[in-house]
């Protein structure tokens, strides 16, 4: 087996793994249609009962945002609602592609692409709490495109900026390993280390500093759960909702961000980069924010709703790992986030509390769990950031020393 057909193995076995008789939808985009029809061939082969393609085009995407009349961006046409509710409802599995060209929505209005995803959230709000809460099986992974891969790579020409990326993303997801099955599972292993260390500990706050200026505390709810790796789908088979990954994450409590904290990588929001942004935080709310490019695009993130100026993850990586080691600026979150310490803005996962799955909207409130039509990962993490865990005792144990897990 080749690399590629190594990585679209990997994808459908371990990603996604497919069940026999599952429908699987693919987004692609239509840069990446080979990838993706080899993709759909091999989870036919793994016994899909359906394969449905659905194509993305962010050329024209962008030519609507330039000139449809502005009322489109509050509709969501009932069609594009049934599609991905009815298939959610049928326990299909969902493989998205991502690969957007980090820069294209530059000159777009940022108003009219926020207003269009508040609008698409909530139209899919079934689909998006089911994949939250693991009720399907979903992996987004990355196939690089030419005008993506030129942005990694801006020296090289177009044809060796695509090779670079590709080979970058077969590091990334181990793909380069002899059996990366296999390393997968070590990978696994790794990761339960981690999120044992965290659970037993069952921190009331962790506390961040680093050079940048962050002076950070978050406090973490009752109940909280540490996740890495594998997620449990609804017939106990195990998914990768992200490929790469290397975090392990939890849920922090709403209320409980303060102090200040800055990023470490540029945010790429829709087409949009965001870039040496920062939030200052009381009980859990920004209260202040600057940004030296993207203001713009992070005030309208940020002005979504209520939940939106709130975190809901917090996921900690290690700085050594096989993306950052690599030192190169993806431009995409899925594997940028990989490589450093994270937040993400906006709705937190139901799974990370103790009975979250079965809790009202109201019970996940009050359990300290943030909500949100969005949710935004962003970087943090430095070579020099350190992370200490406060016990509900009140001792504290380090849990970050320069950048990388004390344990
Ligand atoms: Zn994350
Ligand atoms: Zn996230």
């Amino acid at each position: 087996m080749n690399f590629l057909e190594k990585y679209g193995d990997l994808i459908v076995k371990v990603g996604i793994n497919i069940q026999p008789g599952q429908t699987l939808v693919i987004s692609s985009p239509i840069e990446t249609a080979e990838f993706a029809r080899m993709l759909s061939i091999r989870a036919y082969e793994a016994g899909a009962r359906e394969v449905v393609m659905r194509w993305i085009d962010e050329q024209s995407t962008k030519i609507r945002y330039d000139w449809a009349v502005h009322e489109v961006f509050d509709e969501v046409p009932e069609w594009i609602q049934s599609f991905f509710n009815q298939y959610a409802m049928k326990d299909a599995a969902f493989i998205s592609i991502s690969a957007s060209d980090p820069e294209l929505m530059k000159h777009v209005d940022p108003k009219r692409i926020s207003r269009q995803n508040k609008a698409m959230n909530l139209a899919l709000s079934t689909y998006r709490s089911r994949m939250m809460s693991n009720k399907n099986t979903w992996c987004v992974i990355s196939v690089p495109t030419e005008a993506w891969a030129k942005k990694v790579f801006p020296e090289a020409n177009t044809k060796d900026a695509v090779d670079q990326l590709w080979e970058a993303i077969y590091k990334a997801v181990r793909a380069d390993w002899k059996d990366p099955i296999e390393a997968w599972k070590d990978h696994q292993k790794s990761l339960n280390l981690r999120t044992d260390f965290l659970n037993k500990n069952k921190f009331k706050a962790l506390k961040y500093n680093n050079s940048l200026g962050t002076d950070l505390s978050i406090d973490l709810p009752d109940g909280h759960i540490w996740f890495g790796g594998g997620d449990e789908g609804p017939q106990g088979q195990v998914f990768f909702a992200n490929m790469p990954t290397e975090e392990v994450f939890t849920m922090p409590k709403k209320d409980g961000a303060n102090g200040k904290l800055f990023s470490s990588l540029p945010l790429n929001y829709n087409g949009n980069l965001i870039e040496n942004f920062w939030f200052e935080f009381k009980e859990g709310v920004v209260v202040d924010f600057g940004a030296s490019a993207g203001a713009d695009a992070l005030q309208e993130l940020l002005n979504t709703d209520e939940g939106a100026k709130r975190l809901g993850e917090v996921a900690l990586v290690p700085y050594d790992s096989p993306i950052s080691n690599q030192k190169i600026l993806f431009f995409n979150t899925l594997f940028d986030e990989n490589a450093s310490c994270h937040f993400a803005l906006g709705k937190a996962y139901p799974t990370c509390i103790e009975g979250g799955e079965s809790m009202t909207p109201e019970e996940l409130d009050q359990a300290g769990a943030n909500d949100s039509l969005i949710h935004v990962d962003f970087m943090i993490g430095t070579e020099d950031l350190q992370i200490t865990g406060i016990r509900q005792d009140g001792s504290e144990v380090p849990v970050f020393l320069n950048g990388n897990f004390a344990i």
